[in-house]
């Protein structure tokens, strides 16, 4: 007997009708003979619109508070989506995260999963039962409960098939799988059938909306297998697994555009040993993710350091940097929140050259300005004005050639001559 890991993200579970599909599917796969262990986000937008209403009642709302919150979308889909497994016959039992043995650690809003004991669940399994567990929360030390991060269903997902030992770990999606960029900017966009653990991660920490940048870090420390596949059609999606030398053919795997940062300035810094250490030291100690860095040459010993943060971290990003503005004796302290990130990631990089020229030139050729570049082994980003990334997606796409036409992989040896009829 397999034992199934199903994640289903909250388009798939938005309403009555979803509910009932996503039930048939769960349960048709638990009656092919396998135990099914099921995480579900929380229906539809409910997340967002919780956090509009809380907005509306204190424009900075409490952490603690907001993962209170936030914690009951998923809660709900839970129970809903087991009770309409009970009204397919099925034997099933809900169960909160903390119920399910999730433990998490102290930081709210972005709890990092510490340690699974998965005894309830495997008890439920062990008597037949399909297991349904909310998505998006643990128990952290307080006896709090704790969300982990936009799209943390999916990390709740990888780790309890990391803690079951599963057999599978299925992402069920309203998307096909991992596309090459987004299909809603990019007609020409294809499905990937594979894709390697550091490319999605790539992908996914570059505001690629696929799978949980958590999720795929956990699920390539602890070796689990992750299928990205449709939650309406029965098909083959995109396997996210160890790369191999065969990945590497392809330059390119994929394009993403994120729009959800904003570019902090700290104008005429003096260009002294110490001053960086210290402004990112209080950012690391706030929990600010911090991305791209840039740093003027100094003239006349001054100098203006730029960096990204979430769009959402610019308020508490203030509040950090702004007492540091006249401690560091620094000009002033400015944001921009117009600018996007645009990447272009594959493992292929690290055996091809040239990627990173074209990259610019394509940009320069469509008269798209870069702020910012960061690089890695694998993976070029450009910081650009919001409003030009879809257009710069599009160039790219259609310029490393990644569409629909580039589907057939390239020819292995020469095709046997066709026979004329
Ligand atoms: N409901 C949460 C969100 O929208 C978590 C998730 O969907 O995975 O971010
Ligand atoms: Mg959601």
């Amino acid at each position: 007997m397999a034992l199934y890991v199903q994640k289903y993200g909250g388009s798939s579970v938005a309403d009555a009708a979803c509910m009932r599909r996503v039930a048939q599917r769960i349960y048709d796969t638990r009656q092919a003979g396998n135990q099914v262990v099921v995480v579900v986000s929380a229906m539809g937008d409910t997340t967002d619109d919780l956090i509009v209403l809380a907005k509306q009642v204190n424009p900075e709302p409490n952490e603690r508070e907001m993962d209170s919150l936030m914690a009951t979308g998923e809660m709900a889909s839970s129970a809903i989506l087991t009770m309409a497994l009970h009204a397919l016959g099925a034997r099933a039992i809900s169960m909160t995260g903390h119920q399910a043995g999730i433990k998490v650690d102290g930081t709210h809003l972005k709890a990092k999963i510490q340690e699974i004991n998965p005894k309830r669940i495997r008890h439920h399994l062990d008597q037949g039962f399909i297991v349904v567990v909310a998505g998006f929360q643990g128990m952290n030390p307080a006896e709090d409960v704790a969300t982990l991060g936009r799209g943390g269903s999916d990390t709740t997902a990888v780790a309890l098939a990391a803690a079951l030992k599963a057999d599978r770990c299925q992402i069920l999606k309203d998307v096909d799988g991992v596309f090459t960029a987004n299909p809603r900017v990019v007609p020409a966009a294809r499905k990937l059938d594979e894709i390697a653990y550091e490319e999605m991660l790539e992908l996914a920490s570059c505001g690629a909306e696929v799978l949980q940048s958590r999720a795929v870090e956990f699920a390539k420390n602890y070796g689990v297998v992750l299928e990205v596949l449709s939650s309406f059609e029965v098909k083959p999606g995109t396997l996210v697994r160890e790369e191999d030398e065969a990945m590497e053919q392809m330059i390119i795997r994929g394009i993403a555009a994120d729009k959800n940062q904003a570019k902090a300035t700290l104008l005429g810094v003096p260009d002294t040993p110490g001053v960086a250490a210290r402004v990112f030291k209080n950012l690391a100690a706030a929990n600010i993710n911090v991305d791209m860095i840039v740093q003027n040459v100094s003239a006349a010993g001054i100098t203006d350091l730029s960096f990204t943060v979430p769009a959402d971290d610019v308020a508490k990003t203030k509040r950090v940097i702004e007492p540091l503005v006249k401690e560091i004796k620094a000009a002033g302290l400015d944001f921009d929140g117009a600018i996007a990130k645009v990447s272009i990631v594959g493992v292929g990089m690290k055996s091809h050259s040239g990627v990173a020229y074209k990259m610019f030139e394509v940009l320069a050729e469509n008269r798209i300005n870069i702020e910012m570049i960061s690089t890695s082994e694998i993976k070029i980003s450009v910081v650009i004005r919001a409003p030009e990334a879809d257009r710069a997606v599009r160039a790219l796409h259609d310029a490393f050639d990644m569409g629909a036409a580039a589907r057939q992989p390239p020819a292995r040896k020469k095709p046997a001559p066709q026979k004329k009829k």
